[in-house]
């Protein structure tokens, strides 16, 4: 008999278990406390991560912030996700990735167009995704702020040049982001087909929340 290995370590019960499909947008509020577990099902799925605060979402995920505060570029097990106001919204309980990314940003029609040629300027996008998800809580463009890459590999070489090369994910890799105020997470699960971000074959990922 096989054991389903994905639940394993999460601190709860489980209240929430969905599976996102490969190019869909998805959002969902966590309260403070509930653990959020991303399972990167079969490897190599960029998951775009925003985040808000439930109470006043003019707060809402700080890339400076965040990476200001730890002193480094990579997410990693322990990182602080900071909001506008320095604030910790989600910590990084546990990851069994390397590392994760927040300066890559998110896939437009805009950048495919620019990047990859005007042939793929009507490729679906992670801010196509954003948006989507956004409207459903009244926010629109003007709310997109930088975002998390999951499972993205953007290594930042001596001289600061940035890649984003073959994903250093795997089947079945997770991370856990623990709520530490009541937030909304909205995730795109990137359809990039351009590049190496999604091992140009975007994948489905499953979302477990554990209170
Ligand atoms: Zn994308």
């Amino acid at each position: 008999m096989s054991e389903d290995h994905t639940l394993s370590g999460l601190p709860g019960r489980v209240i929430y278990d969905e599976i996102v499909l490969a190019r869909a947008p998805w959002s969902h509020v966590v309260r403070q406390g509930e653990t959020l577990r991303i399972v990167d099902l079969e490897g190599n799925q960029a998951v775009d991560f925003l985040v808000y605060s439930l109470a006043d979402d003019a707060e809402r995920y700080s890339f400076q912030d965040t990476i200001t505060a730890q002193k480094n570029i990579y997410l990693r097990t322990g990182s602080i996700l900071r909001s506008t106001e320095g604030r910790p919204m989600m910590t990084i309980a546990a990851t069994s990735v390397a590392y994760h990314d927040t300066i890559g940003g998110a896939c437009s029609c805009e950048s495919n167009t620019l990047r990859y040629g005007h042939h793929t300027r009507a490729q679906h996008a992670c801010v196509d995704n954003f948006l989507l998800a956004n409207a459903a809580y009244g926010r629109s463009k003007r709310d997109m702020t930088p975002n998390i890459n999951f499972f993205m590999n953007v290594p930042v070489e001596a001289d600061g040049t940035l890649g984003i090369v073959d994903g250093i994910s795997a089947p079945g890799l997770y991370v856990d982001l623990r709520a530490e105020m009541d937030v909304t997470v909205v995730v795109s699960n990137c359809p990039q087909i351009n590049n190496p971000c999604n091992g140009f074959n975007p994948t489905p990922v499953r979302m477990i929340v554990v209170a």
